[in-house]
């Protein structure tokens, strides 16, 4: 078998024009989308995402505030910041680019932004919903990733999955959006045992390690749908957590990296921002 391609620039492209459409319904009733980005520091990846998050949100008719402030701001400082950005009612998404400064506990700046306006889906809040089966907002990459699994058309019901990877901003709650549409899903992790034959039992694998081409090619089950959601630089080019070309051999459907999961968690946090914009359902 040789894999599709599930090309993430066209399916975000699909999911841009939606909310480019929600985004217009808005400002006709007088409500100008708006997210505020907040980033501490200069760390030189951090500073490109901000830019591309900017330029995205403007293509939408989305508005950005952007607040940069220096490495050495005090964690008081950076809650004072995020508290005035959480009273304004100009402001419906807050979003703090990780990872912070050393020095500031990033779980309580976190929690400090309101989870309405929690467009990253971080808040502990959010995150409950998620995993009682009320999600409101959601983190975005495991959003991308549903939003491409749904591009395929697979019917996920019953499909066994295997999430590599259990962190709270990617593994915990794709897992758990796997759970929501009924697949039977395992979460790997460091510890994981024969991890090989866990991933040669998936119908769908989602790679979210942060190793670069830890998911051999000759683990992948026939037919199976993988998603690579790791980003790694090797030797200067970017390179995902799957060994692609060998699992492109085996699999139905495959993200590349770059090209994959990136530009659905840009697409979806746009999504985030007019969700919130638009107010609770109902
Ligand atoms: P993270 O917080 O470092 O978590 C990595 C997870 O992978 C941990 O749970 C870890 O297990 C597990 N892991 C590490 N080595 C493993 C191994 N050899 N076998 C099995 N599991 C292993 O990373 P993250 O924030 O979730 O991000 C993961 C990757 O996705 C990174 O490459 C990141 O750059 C990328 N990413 C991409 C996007 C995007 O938009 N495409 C968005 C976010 C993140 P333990 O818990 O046991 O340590």
């Amino acid at each position: 078998m040789s894999a599709r391609i599930l090309d993430g620039r066209a399916v975000a492209a699909e999911v841009l024009a939606e909310v480019g459409v929600r985004a217009e319904r808005l400002r006709a009733r007088g409500v100008v989308p708006c997210l505020a980005v907040v980033l501490v520091g200069d760390d030189p990846a951090s500073a490109i995402y901000v830019r591309n998050k900017g330029r995205r949100a403007a293509e939408v008719g989305i508005e950005t505030r952007d607040l940069r402030l220096p490495a050495s701001t005090s964690e008081s400082d950076l809650l004072a910041r995020v508290d005035a950005l959480a009273r304004d009612p100009a402001v419906h998404g807050i979003l703090v680019q990780l990872p912070l400064p050393p020095g500031i506990d990033a779980r309580r700046v976190l929690e400090a932004i309101p989870p309405d306006k929690d467009v990253d889906g971080f808040h502990p809040e959010n995150l409950g919903r998620l995993v009682i089966g009320d999600p409101r907002l959601v983190p975005c990459t495991p959003a991308g990733c549903m939003r491409l699994l749904a591009h395929t058309g697979i019917d996920l019901c019953g499909k066994r999955a295997v999430v590599v990877g259990r962190s709270n901003i990617v593994g915990k709650p794709m897992a758990h959006l796997l759970l929501q549409a009924d697949a039977t899903v395992t979460i790997a992790h460091s510890r994981t045992r024969d991890l090989p034959r866990v991933v040669g039992e998936a119908d769908v694998v989602v790679a979210a390690a942060g190793r670069p081409g830890l998911v051999r090619g000759a683990w992948i089950r026939e037919g199976a749908v993988v998603l690579d959601v790791g980003i790694n630089r090797v030797e200067g080019r970017l390179t995902g957590d799957v060994e692609f070309a060998a699992a492109a051999e085996r699999a139905a459907w495959i993200t590349p990296v770059p090209g994959g999961v990136g530009p659905m968690t840009i697409a979806c946090l746009m999504e985030n921002v007019v969700q919130a914009a638009e107010g609770p359902p109902g």
